[in-house]
């Protein structure tokens, strides 16, 4: 007999929703985190003092399915939305266990065995909600190390020209929070915000903050049509990445180049992160590969794993929700319907997904 009716990977947003709605519907769980503390996906992607916005996408009629882990509504800085959340598991007395970092699934006769580097759980169910935070690399040519990474430490570029490289929230999340910290050190080395595409892409609350650092004297300039190009070793052995900031064909197939180059240490990249393909492909969860044609939101060759609408992979008590399943997965709709979906990785998308694939495995529980 499995230990657990449920166990969860992941103690977001996510899978604090299924390990509060598996509590209230009386199925036993535990929860692993590989980190040190709840949310700690969050806490080490948001810059310091960052607002989080209580974001319910347009499409969505409900509430947040679990009000205890909604951002409140004067957009608290991410410091309370965490003690919040903390003291929520703790008043709930949530069964999580810390710095377990998940490795792999086992199937046996009856469930599923789970390993974590440090032990093994037993459950007849398994929700994966390990968040979308793999950092990807650049995939730009040459020598340096350019992995994307987010801003840890704003104290790190104090005193530094800082390149920051995306054109959506998140990347302009950074440039705000860097700029106000650099403006209170009294920094005034510029923020250099570049992204490939000529137009930046940002939502209404987001460009609010944005616009008021540039007003009270943030140094930031934009650069749009700018394209990582080279990682190089420079003559003192630092990580450089230069970056393309205008092209100009002067005829006869030759072109005129002008770029910058950055220490990869003053290089934020929110450049999106990497699905986690290469884990469900491991578990050997059934995935799709993006062909031309068919996949009309993901890139050709992106993989999608295949989920029912609650959430079930094909392998049939393994479930996956939140910012694992975004930015696309593929809905099996009936029995050979299958859809490309759109899935917005924010908080209220990763509770409602957790909610529903708790429900659905209590539901299985009661009908057998
Ligand atoms: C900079 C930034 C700003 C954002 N601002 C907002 C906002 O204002 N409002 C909003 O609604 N959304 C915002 N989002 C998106 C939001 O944070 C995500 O949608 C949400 O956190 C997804 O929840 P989740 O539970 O699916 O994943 P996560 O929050 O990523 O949680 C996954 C958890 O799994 C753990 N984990 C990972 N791997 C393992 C492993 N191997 N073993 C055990 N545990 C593991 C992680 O440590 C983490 O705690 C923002 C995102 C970023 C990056």
């Amino acid at each position: 007999m499995a230990e657990y009716d449920v166990t969860i990977v992941g103690a977001g947003p996510g899978g604090l929703a299924c390990a509060i709605k598996a509590q209230e519907l009386g199925l036993s769980c535990v929860l692993l985190e590989k980190g040190k503390r709840v949310l700690q996906g969050i806490i080490d992607t948001y810059p310091k003092g960052k607002k989080v916005y209580p974001t319910i996408p347009k499409s969505q009629t409900d509430p947040f399915a679990i009000e205890d882990l909604a951002p409140g509504p004067d957009n608290e800085p991410v410091e309370d939305y965490v003690a919040k959340v903390e003291a929520c598991a703790e008043k709930r007395k949530l069964s999580i266990r810390l710095g377990e970092d998940f490795q792999d699934i086992e199937k046996d006769g009856t469930g599923f065995t789970v390993v974590t580097r440090q032990n093994r759980y037993t459950a007849s169910n398994v929700i994966l909600a390990f968040g979308s935070n793999i950092p990807v690399d650049l995939g730009v040519y040459g020598e340096a190390k350019t992995v994307a990474r987010g801003l840890d430490n704003p104290e790190d570029h104090i005193g530094a020209p800082t390149l920051v490289l995306g054109g959506g929230n998140a990347a302009a999340d950074v440039v705000a929070a860097l700029s106000k910290a650099k403006r209170e050190a009294g920094d005034n080395t510029t923020i250099w915000w570049g992204h490939r595409r000529e137009q930046f892409r940002v939502d209404k609350d987001v460009a609010r903050d944005l616009g008021e650092e540039i007003l009270l004297g943030g140094s930031i300039r934009i650069l749009p049509g700018a394209v990582p190009r080279i990682g190089e070793v420079d003559a003192d052995g630092v990580d450089r990445l230069i970056i393309q900031t205008r092209q100009v064909d002067v005829g006869q197939g030759v072109e005129l180049n002008q770029g910058m180059s950055f220490p990869m240490k003053h290089v934020i990249a929110c450049v999106g992160t990497q699905g986690p393909a290469p884990v469900f492909g491991k578990l050997g969860l059934q995935q799709i590969m993006c062909v031309a044609g068919v996949c009309k939101i993901s890139k050709e060759g992106t993989q999608l794993v295949m989920l029912t609408p609650d959430f079930e992979t094909g392998t049939k008590g393994i479930f996956a929700i939140g910012g694992a399943v975004s930015p696309t997965y593929i809905l099996i709709e009936q029995e050979g319907v299958l859809k490309e979906t759109k899935h917005t990785n924010i908080i209220y998308m990763a509770i409602k997904d957790g909610v529903r694939a708790v429900q659905a495995i209590a539901d299985r529980r009661a009908s057998t």
